[in-house]
């Protein structure tokens, strides 16, 4: 919860006011797709209130996230540097947040929470693939993730008896193992 970012369009005064807050590791964590270890991210959020019920944000996140590299899962530190501008306007009793640009929220709303918005902007900004530079990788964690892509293959002495049973060694000696 970043109180910081909870907007109170119905009392705000018309102009312009930023706050700024910072976000760690906790503010991401509800989000499942995406493993943040941890987070070091500045925001500035900047409303204006251009009428009763029309408003502008700009939402400005700059730090570093850092993650899990797809290929060695090490840390990964990702910057963050992403604006985010979008046109808020009340009316109706229906929250819609299809349009990218313009967000339609009920006017019986007091509060506006940009907290889902600004964890949006900082996430959609992230590079779909996430890997170290080719040489920058943890040579330990690759040795120890490529031996096991090796012991996953059935040596020599092994391939006749699994032609013959048709069941792979690892799971006959997994099967032994939960018998005992
Ligand atoms: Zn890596």
């Amino acid at each position: 919860m970043v109180d910081a970012l909870k907007l109170k369009i119905k009392t705000l005064p018309f102009g312009t006011h930023a706050v700024e807050c910072h976000l760690d590791e906790s503010f991401f964590n509800t989000d499942e797709q995406f493993e943040v270890r941890r987070a070091d991210v500045d925001v500035t959020l900047t409303v204006t209130r251009k009428s009763e019920s029309t408003f502008r944000l700009e939402i400005s996140c700059k730090g570093t996230v850092t993650t899990a590299c797809d290929r060695c899962l090490e840390d990964l530190d990702l910057p963050v540097d992403v604006d985010y501008r979008l046109n808020v306007e009340q009316m109706g009793t229906e929250l819609d947040d299809s349009n990218d640009e313009l967000l339609i929220v009920p006017s019986d709303w007091r509060e506006l929470d940009a907290a889902p918005l600004v964890r949006d902007t900082v996430l959609l900004a992230m590079p779909m693939t996430r890997c170290h530079e080719d040489d920058e990788c943890n040579p330990v964690m690759l040795d120890l993730l490529d031996s096991h892509c090796v012991e996953a293959v059935p040596d020599d002495d092994d391939t006749q008896e699994s032609e013959t049973t048709g069941t792979d060694p690892r799971w006959e000696a997994l099967k032994k193992l939960k018998e005992q």
